[in-house]
Parts: structure tokens; C-alpha cells; sequence
């Protein structure tokens, strides 16, 4: 069906229109109007709401299939260590449940309602405390943000599943229908809460504030095998494996790696700025008109061109969102983006980054296998180092301005809490970045009329869009290369890029240490 967005928001409106498309008689009674699939088509003057429904005749939709139910009450002979409470870590948990396994989760962070505190000093008196943040503690990076669960990766998995799981614990089901879908930061903590209960009662194990310090590591015939981990404060958890779902931020993790002679190697990312435009610019560009219609949601944007042999890309729209500070230690400046579920702040956020690749960070005298990470680093330290304030104020400037090599004499308002110092974008991102960066936005420009506004602000640096790490693992069994029964995972390991892509992997990981119990 294709609906108008008042049409389709009405449930007997919706149900009028399935049941006439399918040729039933409007006075039959015992029809189920069951809504399977919806997208916005926004390319004509007025949008439109595509829906795919399946109607039932004379009874009820079938039943669906809970996930949850097929969890079974952990073995506690069989015992399995992961670092990270992250999506990769709290997916893994849950899909070793499936098979009886007994999940140990570590997170270096506090549970999902204690951290909120933390997040605050962040944005009030720009303190980051390194185990407490937006990327660190209970649900990882994923809890305090947009909660887009949106996925191009072709993991082998199944997307369904994990969205399935995500409702059973609290998601809206309008998660399992929409082509785009999204939960929410105030509503993501609550599904995270709702994974560990089940973690819990089925005999699973989360630990906050362990922070893993070390690996415990055997020989293992020719070869060395993980045993389990020391925490900061001395504890050893050990089981028949370990999981290092610590994502793409836990420096301290590569550089654990590295000492215990794990090996790691440097792998590309991508490095720019957040772009934040009034989110009724947007709306007015993307819907073409202004007010939007109430029935249709803030609108997004996905934009991508090459310039100078590099990507550049929008990444992680916020539409109705906020930018947020997401730094993990203090001395750096990070930037990224989170929403409510209603998306309803005035402004549109959005990732904007050019691709870095190995010759960049060489250009600039970085080289080895901490070399994207240092180049990173490096940047993040820039951004700190030009705001002169040692406070969490990002370096900010309006767009035009960039553009025309101007420094702005005022920024306007953002949805940026911390707030910010006006600055050169060319002072604080890479030779290489900028000029790539420069171009890309001026191609952005063509290929979205209004997009180039002084209204716009960029805001620096978007730095952790993926890991600028990677912790091999071998494509089948997915151990790690040299160390046996250590299972690199989700983003940090550089397998991820995302909420669902992490919890696929996560659950591919289990899997496969699920398969080693087979016949013992
Ligand atoms: C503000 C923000 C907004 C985002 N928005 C979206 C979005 O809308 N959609 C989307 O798909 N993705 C989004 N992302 C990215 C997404 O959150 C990540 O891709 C995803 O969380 C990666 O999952 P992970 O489990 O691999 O790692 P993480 O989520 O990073 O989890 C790693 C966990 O490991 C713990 N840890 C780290 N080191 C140690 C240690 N030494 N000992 C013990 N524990 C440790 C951390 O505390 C953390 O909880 C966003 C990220 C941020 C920061």
C-alpha cells in the first residue's frame, strides 16, 4: 500500500485501505490487519508511506516465536569469560544461554543507571571519568545513543533474531517493521537493564567496575591458549574461554594485547567532524515542506562522494538529535551523536568523515601497529589543545565560514551541552583529512541544494567511527590466530561497526565456542 503519512498513522484508515487492496468486503468483521514492513518514500513533492501488511481472514495472526523462551539455565561446569557488557558482550551472553554455556560478564563501567550520573559530569563540568562514559559501561557505546539498529553488514545471522530479542526485553515492536528502525537513549537503558536480569536469572554472571587488566594465557601444546583474566583489583575469573568484546575504544586492551604478545595490527578508520543543521532545514530539503506533516518523523540524510582517492560520508545521522561528548579519557576531545525515541530536538546531526588509510597516518609520521590509533589520538589531543579551556568545549565553526577559510566571529546555538570555542577545522584536522573534508562538503552541496548553509556547524572531531585496531581471528572458528580459545569480538576487534552488527557477532562468536563443547 502506499498511504499518505495521516493514512497510515490511522489504524482503521490502514486497515480500510489492506482490507480493499486484498478485495475483502469491508463489512467482514473477523479480519487481522498485520503491518509486516514500512518505509517513507520521500522522492516526490509528498511523501508517501509504503507498507506491506499481511491480512488474516477469519482468525488471529499465528503466534510469534520468543527467543527468550528457548534460553536454558546455565551449566555452571561450563563457564565462558567476556570483557564487555557492550552489544557484542551482552548478545554472546545471551546465544551461550541458548546453549547451556555460563556467560561471566566483565565491564570496567557501572550498571546502565549509575552510569547516567557520569554522562552528566561529562556535559555539566566536562569530567570523564575513563571507566564511565558515553563509550564505557553496562550496553557500551550502543546505550547512550541514537540507537539507530539500522545494518548494511552481511554477517552470516540473522538481524531478526536480534531485533526480536531487543522487543522481548522492551524495544517498540515497530523495530521489527521499519526500514530504518531506532529505539532511543531514554528507552535503550531500560531494554540493557532487561538483558542482564535474563542474564542473571538464567545463571549468568555481570560484573561492574572489573576492569581487565590482564589475559591468563597457557601453553597449549606448540601453541598458547587463553585460560581467563585479572581484574585491576587483583581477581582472576577464569572458564573454557574468553570473549574480548571491549570495543573500539579501550586502548588499554590493544596495549595489553601487544605487552602479552597477542597480536594485533593497525587498521583504517575514518576521522572528521559532526555536521549539525536546524532539523526543519532538513525536513524542508527532504520532505519539501515546512512544517513537516506531524505523521512523519524528523528527516535524515545519507551522502557519500570520493575525493582525493578517499570515501567521505555522512555518518550516523541524528535526525531530532544531540551531539555529545564521548571522549573516554580526559585531554581529548570526541564528538558523536545520540536522540530520544520521539527525535524531537530542533536540530540534525550527522557523522561527517573522509576514510583514512595507512598512507595518512605514515604522512604524518605514525607508523606499526599503533599507528591509525596514534594518529587518532593525536587528533582528538588537537581538539582539546585548540579549545585552551581544559574544559570539554568543542572546537566549533560554521560552515560557510570553513568553507570560504574564515574563522567565525559567533557560532550559533547547537544541541552541544558542553558548548564550544570558535576555531580554524584546518588547525585541528589532519592536512590530509581537511582538504579531502573541504571537498567532499562542497560535493554534498550539489548533491543536496541547502545543505551548504552558514546556519550549519561543524563540530570537531568525530574520531571513533570503528576501531583503529584489529584483533585477527581465523574466519571460521573465530579464535584468535596465535592464542587458542581467545575470541576477539564486535567492534574492537574490528568486526563491527554498530549496535546490530556487534550483537551478530556476538552471537557468531558463541556459536562457534558452542560448538567446541560438542562431544566433551
Ligand atoms: C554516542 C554514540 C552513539 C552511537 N549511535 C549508534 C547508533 O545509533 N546505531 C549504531 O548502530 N551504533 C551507534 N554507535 C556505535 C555503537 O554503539 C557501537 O558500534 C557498538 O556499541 C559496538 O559494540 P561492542 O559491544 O563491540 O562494543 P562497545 O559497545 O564499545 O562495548 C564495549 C564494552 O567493553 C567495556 N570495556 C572496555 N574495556 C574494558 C576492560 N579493559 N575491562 C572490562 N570492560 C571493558 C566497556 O565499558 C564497554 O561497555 C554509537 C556510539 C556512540 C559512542
Amino acid at each position: 500500500m502506499v498511504l499518505t503519512p495521516a493514512e497510515a498513522a490511522d489504524a482503521a484508515e490502514l486497515r480500510r485501505h489492506a482490507m480493499g487492496q486484498a478485495g475483502i468486503s469491508p463489512a467482514r468483521a473477523d479480519v487481522n490487519v498485520k503491518v509486516v514492513r514500512r518505509s517513507i518514500d520521500a522522492r516526490s513533492r509528498q511523501p508517501r508511506i509504503r507498507i506491506v501488511a499481511d491480512v488474516f481472514v477469519g482468525h488471529e495472526p499465528p503466534a510469534e516465536r520468543r527467543v527468550s523462551d528457548m534460553l536454558r539455565q546455565a551449566n555452571p561446569a561450563r563457564r565462558v569469560i567476556i570483557v564487555g557488557a557492550g552489544p557484542a558482550g551482552y548478545f554472546a551472553a545471551l546465544e551461550l544461554l541458548l546453549h547451556g554455556i555460563t556467560p561471566v560478564v566483565l565491564d570496567r563501567g557501572k550498571d546502565v543507571r549509575a552510569r547516567r550520573r557520569d554522562l552528566r559530569a561529562i556535559q555539566q563540568d566536562g569530567v570523564v571519568d575513563p571507566h564511565s562514559n558515553y563509550c564505557f559501561g553496562e550496553g557500551g557505546a550502543g546505550t547512550y545513543s541514537d540507537g539507530k539498529l539500522y545494518t548494511r553488514s552481511h554477517k552470516r545471522g540473522s538481524i531478526e533474531t536480534v531485533l526480536q530479542l531487543l522487543v522481548e526485553h522492551g524495544a517498540t515492536s515497530d523495530i521489527l517493521i521499519d526500514a530504518h528502525p531506532h529505539i532511543g537513549s531514554n528507552k535503550l537503558w531500560q531494554v540493557v537493564q532487561n538483558i542482564r536480569h535474563t542474564i542473571e536469572n538464567h545463571g549468568g554472571e555481570v560484573h561492574f567496575g572489573a576492569h581487565v587488566t590482564d589475559l591468563v594465557i597457557t601453553a597449549n601444546g606448540n601453541g598458547r591458549r587463553a585460560r581467563g583474566v585479572v581484574t585491576s583489583d587483583g581477581m582472576e575469573f577464569v572458564g573454557d574461554a574468553v570473549i574480548l568484546a571491549t570495543g573500539h575504544s579501550a586502548r588499554d586492551v590493544f596495549a595489553l594485547c601487544a605487552r602479552r604478545g597477542v597480536e594485533i595490527e593497525a587498521k583504517p578508520f575514518a576521522l572528521g567532524v559532526r555536521i549539525e543543521h536546524p532539523q526543519e532545514l532538513i525536513d524542508g530539503i527532504r520532505y519539501h515542506q515546512t512544517p513537516r506533516d506531524p505523521n512523519l518523523p524528523a528527516s535524515s540524510y545519507s551522502l557519500v562522494c570520493q575525493s582525493d582517492q578517499r570515501g567521505v560520508f555522512s555518518f550516523c545521522m541524528c535526525p531530532g538529535g544531540l551531539i555529545v561528548p564521548a571522549a573516554t579519557a580526559p585531554g581529548e576531545i570526541v564528538v558523536n551523536g545520540m536522540s530520544m525515541s520521539r527525535r524531537d530536538s530542533p536540530f540534525a546531526n550527522s557523522g561527517t568523515v573522509v576514510a583514512v588509510e595507512p598512507d595518512d597516518w605514515k604522512q604524518s609520521g605514525y607508523d606499526g601497529i599503533f599507528g591509525a590509533l596514534e594518529f587518532q589520538a593525536h587528533t582528538e589531543r588537537s581538539a582539546f589543545a585548540a579549545n585552551g579551556t581544559g574544559s570539554q568545549k568543542a572546537p566549533a565553526q560554521r560552515l560557510m565560514d570553513y568553507l570560504d577559510g574564515r574563522v567565525s566571529t559567533q557560532i550559533p546555538k547547537t544541541s552541544y551541552i558542553p558548548g564550544h570555542v570558535s576555531a580554524d577545522m584546518s588547525d585541528v584536522l589532519p592536512a590530509a583529512i581537511d582538504a579531502r573534508l573541504r571537498n567532499g562538503i562542497r560535493q554534498f552541496g550539489s548533491m543536496m541544494p541547502g545543505y551548504l548553509t552558514n546556519e550549519a556547524v561543524m563540530v570537531a572531531v568525530e574520531s571513533r567511527t570503528s576501531s583503529p585496531v584489529r584483533i585477527p581471528r581465523h574466519r571460521e572458528t573465530y579464535e584468535h590466530v596465535g592464542v587458542s580459545r581467545l575470541y576477539p569480538c564486535g567492534e574492537g576487534a574490528g568486526y563491527a561497526g554498530g549496535i546490530v552488527s556487534a550483537a551478530l557477532d556476538g552471537q557468531n562468536v558463541a556459536r562457534a565456542i558452542a560448538l567446541t563443547y560438542a562431544g566433551s
